[in-house]
C-alpha cells in the first residue's frame, strides 16, 4: 500500500532565484500525482526536495506522518528514478533489478520470476545480459524504471522517466507503469513537461509556474476548468486573445478581431476591462452563415487532417492570428481551403481570466 506524502510551504533559493517558493503538496496513498509545468518551473527541485537529495530552506515534509525533512534520502523509505539513472555500472540489467529484489530478501526463485515479469513489462527480456555500458539512454531509463519498480516502495519518485524513449514505446510504458502502479496502489510522484503524458497517466496534476503551485486537479478539471491564465495555455490547444468586455443592450460581450462574441456572465466583468479570454477549438462548432450574427466570419486557410478530428486554421478579420476550430473527421470531409465560413462558439464556452 502507498504511502502519504505532504508538503507543506517548500522553498528552495539557489543564488538569488527562488526554485521552489512555497509549494504545498499532498498526495494521497496509490495516487499517481504529475508536478507539469515548462523547463524551469521548479518541478525537479520540488522531487529532490522531497528525495532528500537537497535540503529546504524552508517548509516540512512528511511521509505517512513521519516528517523526513530531516531525514536521509535512503531512511525515507522511497524508490525513485531521477534523469540520471545511476545504474549500478558492474552490474548486467537482470542484475540490477535483481539487486532490488535480493534487497528485500525474496527467495531465489521469486527473484527469477519477479525481474523476468519486470523485463517484460520495460520490453528489455533480450538485453537481461547487457551492463549498463553496453545499453542506450533509453534502454538504461527502462531498466532504471525497472529496478525502481521492483523493490515497490510505498512512494516512487520519478523525474521525466520516459524521457529518453521513442513515441512508441512511451506510449506502451505508460501504460504499463499505471497499471502496475495501480496493481501495487503505490503512490508516485511523477515529474513531466509534457501536458499530454501527465493527462493520460495522473490522478491529479499539479501545475507549477515559477516555483509555484499555479492549480491542482484532475485532468479532466484542468481540461474543463483551467482556473488560470497560465494553466489554459498550458494544458491541451487554445485559442486565446487578449481583448475588452463591452455590454450589447444588457449582455456582456468581447471584441474578436472584428468581431463580437457573447459570452456567459459568470464572473465580475467591468465593461471596459481588459481580459484574456479563451475557447478550446473543440468547442466551435461551423453554422450557417445566414443565420449567425453572432459568429466569427472567416475563410478556411489550412485543413489539417488529424485521424479522428480534423483542424481548420480560419483567418477572421481584423484578428491577428488565425483561429482554431476541430471538427469530426467526418464533418470536415467536405470542406476546402479558401472557403468562408461561421465559427460559433457557446458563450459559456468561452473562459475569461482577468
Ligand atoms: P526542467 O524540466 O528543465 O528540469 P524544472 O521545472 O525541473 O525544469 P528545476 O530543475 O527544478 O526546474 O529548476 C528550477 C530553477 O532552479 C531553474 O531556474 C534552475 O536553473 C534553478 N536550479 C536548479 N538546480 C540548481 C542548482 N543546483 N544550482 C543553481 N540553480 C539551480
Amino acid at each position: 500500500m502507498g504511502a502519504r506524502l505532504q508538503a507543506v510551504g517548500l522553498e528552495k533559493e539557489y543564488g538569488a532565484a527562488m526554485a521552489v517558493d512555497g509549494v504545498d503538496l499532498d498526495a494521497r496513498p496509490g495516487e499517481f500525482v504529475s508536478l507539469l509545468g515548462p523547463s524551469g518551473c521548479g518541478k525537479t527541485t520540488s522531487l529532490r526536495l522531497i528525495a532528500g537529495l537537497e535540503r529546504p530552506d524552508a517548509g516540512r515534509i512528511t511521509i505517512d506522518g513521519r516528517d523526513v525533512t530531516d531525514v536521509p534520502p535512503q531512511r525515507r523509505g522511497l524508490g525513485m528514478v531521477f534523469q540520471q539513472y545511476a545504474l549500478f555500472p558492474n552490474l548486467n540489467a537482470y542484475e540490477n533489478i535483481a539487486f532490488a529484489l535480493r534487497v528485500r530478501r525474496l527467495p531465489k526463485a521469486e527473484v527469477e520470476r519477479r525481474v523476468a515479469e519486470l523485463l517484460a513489462v520495460v520490453h528489455l527480456e533480450d538485453a537481461a545480459g547487457r551492463y549498463p555500458h553496453q545499453l542506450s539512454g533509453g534502454m538504461q531509463q527502462r531498466v532504471a524504471l525497472a529496478r525502481a519498480l521492483a523493490a515497490e516502495p510505498p512512494l516512487l519518485l520519478l523525474d521525466e522517466p520516459l524521457s529518453a524513449l521513442d513515441a512508441a514505446i512511451r506510449d506502451e510504458l505508460r501504460t504499463e507503469l499505471r497499471r502496475l502502479q495501480r496493481a501495487l496502489e503505490l503512490t508516485v510522484i511523477y515529474v513531466t513537461h509534457d501536458q499530454a503524458e501527465a493527462m493520460a497517466i495522473s490522478d491529479r496534476i499539479v501545475v507549477m509556474e515559477r516555483g509555484k503551485v499555479n492549480q491542482v486537479g484532475s485532468p479532466q478539471e484542468l481540461y474543463d476548468r483551467p482556473a488560470t491564465r497560465f494553466a489554459a495555455g498550458f494544458i491541451g490547444a487554445s485559442n486565446r486573445r487578449l481583448t475588452t468586455v463591452e455590454l450589447v443592450a444588457g449582455h456582456p460581450t468581447i471584441r474578436w478581431g472584428d468581431a463580437r462574441l457573447p459570452i456567459a456572465r459568470n464572473g465580475p466583468l467591468p465593461p471596459g476591462s481588459t481580459v484574456m479570454a479563451a475557447w478550446r477549438p473543440e468547442a466551435a462548432t461551423l453554422t450557417d452563415a445566414g443565420n449567425a450574427a453572432s459568429a466569427l466570419h472567416g475563410r478556411i486557410e489550412l485543413i489539417t487532417f488529424l485521424g479522428p478530428i480534423t483542424r481548420l486554421d480560419v483567418r477572421v478579420p481584423g484578428d491577428d492570428e488565425p483561429v482554431l476550430v476541430d471538427l469530426v473527421s467526418t464533418a470536415a470531409a467536405h470542406l476546402q481551403t479558401g472557403q468562408s465560413v461561421a465559427v460559433s462558439i457557446p458563450p459559456d464556452a468561452i473562459r475569461i481570466y482577468a
